[in-house]
């Protein structure tokens, strides 16, 4: 496994980033033991370095991985706080619910923020910037899928770490390609900011071109790392070996259990339009008085999932 300093922040990363979203509530559900037994293998093979956010409601699965570990851990965490107050409570939420005195990276959780995100949340800046001379946090992030986004970070001194979406496909990308995506995040490299990526994958879309989907990410200078969410020890092996170098059976990749996730509308849905406006990618839209899912543009993030009032929606 390599090992790579994210930026100036100081933070030493595998390459392999432990993405927590897919084994939480928001997607695969897995019970807390046997998810943070499935983290707690990533870290003794290795990782160091995982991904969580307030929304995805996975802290209990990463503090009880963590229990008795004598490795170091750096833990990026996210919200979609706006004011100061709130991102405060954000930020020691996530230090109370993983066990921890501070955490690594905060990020402001901008799926679809503009270039206008840090104006609009300046309180949550100031409480970053806050938070961060105290000790609490050590860096600051934002988790963006917009390429102005991006951009705007290159040119804010208080942003440490940009954790852009990217894959071969372009899909999920707000505001241009792939390619267009790569020349934001040059920009951002370039002014000494650390980046590391997600959605390589493109929600499972890739799964069957796995090592060309992360290749195409991989050993580029601007980005240190790459998160993958993993939710079994069969799709942790399989990114164990890839950023080991090593060979990959096609076989194991179509196997039955290696299945791409979809987003289920239940029949229950009554319509209301609430989740339409939580999608990141404008993948829903009402059609004949029920939720429906644009399969091209759902990354199976599953982020629209707790807005649906009578819980219509699941990934599985
Ligand atoms: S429809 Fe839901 S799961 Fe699909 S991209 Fe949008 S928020 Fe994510
Ligand atoms: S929020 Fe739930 S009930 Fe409302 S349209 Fe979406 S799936 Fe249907």
């Amino acid at each position: 496994m390599k090992y790579t300093v994210l930026g100036k922040s100081g933070l030493k990363v595998s390459e392999l980033c432990f993405g927590a979203l897919p084994m939480g509530p928001l997607q695969a559900n897995i019970p807390i033991k046997d998810g943070a037994k499935i983290i707690r293998k990533g870290l003794d093979s290795g990782i160091n370095f995982l991904d969580t956010a307030q929304v995805y409601k996975t802290y209990p699965y990463i503090k009880e991985a963590l229990a008795g570990f004598p490795g170091d851990v750096v833990i990026a965490s996210k919200s979609h706080a706006t004011s100061y107050k709130e991102m405060r409570n954000a930020v020691f939420e996530a230090c109370q619910k993983m066990g921890r005195d501070y955490i690594d990276i905060f990020h402001f959780h901008a799926p679809r923020g503009d270039k206008n995100v840090f104006q609009q949340r300046a309180g949550a800046l100031a409480c970053l910037v806050d938070l961060k001379r105290e000790g609490i946090i050590r860096a600051i992030g934002i988790s963006t899928h917009a390429i102005e986004a991006v951009e705007k970070a290159a040119e804010m001194e208080e942003i440490d770490i940009v954790f852009p979406i990217i894959n071969m496909v372009g899909m999920g990308i707000i505001g241009g390609t792939a390619e267009d995506m790569f020349e934001a995040i040059k920009k951002v490299h370039r002014v000494g900011k650390g980046v590391y990526a997600m959605k390589v994958l493109a929600g499972g879309y890739l799964i069957k071109r796995i090592e060309e989907a992360i290749s195409f990410v991989r050993n580029r200078e601007e980005i240190q790392s790459i998160a993958l969410g993993m939710v079994n020890l069969r799709e942790l092996s399989i990114n164990l070996r890839i950023f080991r170098n090593q060979k990959i059976d096609q076989a194991e990749l179509i196997k039955e259990e290696f299945p791409r996730k979809r987003l289920f509308v239940s029949g229950f849905c009554e319509g209301c339009g609430t989740c339409i406006k939580a999608c990141p990618n404008q993948a829903l839209s009402l059609q004949e008085g029920r939720a429906a899912v644009d399969y091209s543009r759902c990354l199976t993030c599953g982020y629209c999932v707790p807005h649906c009032p009578i819980f219509a929606l699941r990934i599985v």
